[in-house]
C-alpha cells in the first residue's frame, strides 16, 4: 500500500460537467466532492449517457429507465445540482466510437466547463475487479471528447447546429480510479453523499438485504476514510487528474 499523498484539486474554476454511463455512478463515491464544490458557488451539470434501465434483474427496462431518470434527478437535487441530460445510449451495451464522442462532445459545447468528470475508464478497479464495458466506453469517450469538443473540423455538423467550438475544459478528472492523483476534501459533503445515494433506493434495495441507509452509509464512510489516508486524515474523494 502506497502512502504517496494526493494533491488537492484545482480550485481555479467555475462550471463542471460530469459524464458518466449510469444513474448512481456518481453517487457512488463522487458526490461528496460535488457537494462541496455546489457549496463553493460552481455549477455542475450531470450527463448520463444511459437511463439504466438494465440495472434492476426484476424490473424492466420500459419501467426501469423512467423510475432511475427519476432517482437520478433527485439524487442530483440533493448535492445541487440540478440540470441532469440522458444521451440514450443502451444501457449494459454502450458503444465506445465516433457516435458517442460526438454526442459527449456536443454535451461539453453545451456546457462550456472548465472541469470535465467521469468514472473509471480503465479495464479494471484496480487488481483483477473487472470493470463495465459501459464504464470503458462512457470514460474514454468522455476522455477524448474533451479535446474533440474544441475542434471545429471533427464534428462539423455540431457548428453547423450553432454548438461553438470549446476549447475550454483544462482537466479531466477521472472517479474510481485505481492510480489517483488528486483529492477533494469530503467533510462537508459527505452527508449529503449519503442520502444523494439514498435517493437511488429501488436500485439499492434490490442490491442488498441491508437497512439502506446503513448500507450506504457503510460504504461511503468507508472509501472516504480509507482515501483519507492519503490526503492528511481527512475523509476524502480521489481522482486521476489528466490535464489538458
Ligand atoms: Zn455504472
Amino acid at each position: 500500500m502506497t502512502t504517496t499523498q494526493l494533491q488537492p484539486m484545482p480550485d481555479d474554476w467555475r462550471r463542471a460537467l460530469a459524464v458518466v454511463a449510469h444513474p448512481d455512478d456518481l453517487e457512488y463515491g463522487c458526490s461528496a466532492a460535488i457537494a462541496a464544490w455546489t457549496d463553493g458557488g460552481r455549477e455542475v451539470a450531470y450527463v448520463l449517457a444511459t437511463r439504466g434501465e438494465a440495472g434492476i434483474d426484476t424490473l424492466e427496462p420500459e419501467r426501469c429507465g423512467p423510475l432511475r431518470e427519476r432517482e437520478q434527478r433527485a439524487s442530483a437535487a440533493v448535492v445541487g445540482v440540478s440540470a441532469v441530460e440522458f444521451l440514450d445510449h443502451k444501457d449494459g451495451v454502450i458503444e465506445y466510437g465516433t457516435a458517442l464522442r460526438r454526442d459527449i462532445a456536443a454535451a461539453i459545447r453545451r456546457h462550456r466547463p472548465e472541469l470535465v468528470i467521469t468514472l473509471n475508464h480503465r479495464d479494471t478497479w484496480g487488481g483483477v475487479a473487472w470493470n463495465t464495458p459501459d464504464h470503458v466506453a462512457v470514460g474514454r469517450a468522455t476522455l477524448d471528447a474533451a479535446g474533440d469538443a474544441g475542434n471545429r473540423w471533427i464534428f462539423p455538423d455540431l457548428t453547423e447546429q450553432g454548438l461553438q467550438p470549446w476549447d475550454g475544459v483544462r482537466w479531466v478528472a477521472v472517479a474510481g480510479s485505481s492510480t489517483p492523483t488528486h483529492a477533494v476534501d469530503a467533510t462537508s459533503g459527505l452527508e449529503r453523499a449519503v442520502h444523494s445515494l439514498l435517493e437511488h433506493r429501488t436500485y439499492i434495495e434490490a442490491l442488498t438485504d441491508e437497512d439502506p441507509e446503513t448500507y450506504v452509509r457503510g460504504f461511503l464512510t468507508q472509501h472516504a476514510e480509507a482515501t483519507g489516508e492519503r490526503f492528511g486524515g481527512r475523509p476524502a474523494v480521489a481522482f486521476e487528474l489528466f490535464g489538458r
